[in-house]
């Protein structure tokens, strides 16, 4: 991921070429020994052990369907629902601890998974005392924001690298105090490198004050610190950029959980617990990855317009309902925070 094209059509040195003869014919007496233990593996019967903490770790294991659909059936809300807590899992599935709504309090230590287990044995989502205040607390006007981003790993434009997670689109929701909403949107299916544009588009949208909220800083943060590296001339407006942005996944993570959520903060998983009625089932593109197979066939030289402006519409359609979906979320209040507001209100008039 060093290598950075900086000439069209030429890749020289994308690939490092290492010579390792000597290692493969240190290894070569080994091989067969080798086969010999695959084989008689492969002729046995299949292994007896259940899915744990081994099936991800370093990595997730692809086979981890397959096993699991071997398994008895999990109870709605099993115990593998505890975020980071793989070696957690196994011990209490060792116990015989399956469905998280009978594991005993005292098993679990960390903060986060005593309140899932409680939500979720009480079937009552958990929201903390502080959430509404956090949330109001929250200055307009509202800049939603959400990026899409295509990652090459043989560069296509000059000046980008392998992997380079670019973003080729946005959107972004303006709320204004009294809750009246402006989208604004930018997506480039030209094929010509967006970013410039895109940069452009941005500062132009949201101006130079207001909280700018997203889903996940840490993402859209490192997107615009590149392409503040990037384009030198506008480095310090999209500095200013990151300085306002306002993570909302850290305040819901820490002050909202639904048991339908099953463990996931992502706002796919927390948004139909808040707000089912904008569900993504009626979209054409439904999450992120369809989103990129949609720009990459949209970009192709041999897709018809027709076609080119049907994904583009279809991708439009998607990242608009990302940054609508934040506003939703972030102006949700739990009924008693909206009865202690009123409440307060009409002791204030009287
Ligand atoms: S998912 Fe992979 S690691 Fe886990 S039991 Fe199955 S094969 Fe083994």
């Amino acid at each position: 991921n060093q290598f950075v094209y900086t000439r069209e059509g030429d890749y020289d040195g994308l690939l490092a070429i290492e010579d390792i003869t000597a290692e493969v014919e240190a290894l070569l007496p080994s091989i067969p020994a080798l086969v010999a233990e695959l084989k008689r593996v492969a002729k046995g019967d299949l292994p007896r052990i259940s899915t744990g903490a081994h099936c991800h770790t370093p990595y997730e294991c692809p086979l981890l369907a397959y096993c699991q659909a071997r398994e008895p059936k999990l109870p709605d809300y099993p115990v593998d629902v505890l975020p980071r807590g793989h070696a957690l899992i196994a011990q209490l599935r060792a116990q015989g601890h399956v469905d998280i709504r009978t594991v005993p309090d005292h098993l679990l230590t960390r903060d986060t998974h005593k309140r899932i287990a409680a939500a979720t044995r009480d079937n009552k989502p958990f929201v903390s005392d502080e959430f509404a205040s956090i949330l109001d607390a929250i200055a307009y006007p509202r800049f939603h924001l959400d990026f899409e981003t295509i990652q090459y790993v043989v560069p296509r434009w000059l000046g980008t690298r392998p992997f380079e997670q670019l973003p080729f689109q946005f959107s972004c929701h303006v709320e204004d105090r009294g809750g009246t909403l402006r989208q604004e949107a930018f997506l480039d299916v030209s094929g010509h490198p967006p970013l410039a544009a895109l940069v452009d588009r941005l500062i132009e949208v949201v101006g130079k004050s207001g909280p700018i909220l997203v889903w996940n800083q840490g993402f859209e943060g490192r997107c615009i610190r590149e392409l503040a590296a990037r384009f030198p001339e506008k480095r310090k407006a999209l500095l200013r950029i990151v300085d306002r942005l306002v993570d909302l996944l850290p305040i819901f993570r820490e002050h909202y959980y639904h048991r339908d959520m099953l463990g996931s903060w992502s706002i796919k998983a927390v948004l139909p617990t808040i707000a089912p009625d904008l569900d993504y089932g009626d979209l054409d593109i439904g999450d992120g990855g369809a989103v990129q197979l949609a720009y990459l066939e949209a970009i192709a030289p041999d897709t018809t317009a027709r076609r080119r402006e049907e994904l583009r519409s279809q991708m439009l359609a998607y990242c608009e309902r990302d940054t609508l979906a934040m506003v939703r979320l972030s102006q949700w209040r739990p009924a008693a925070a909206v009865r202690r507001a009123n409440r307060g209100g009409r002791a204030k008039a009287s």
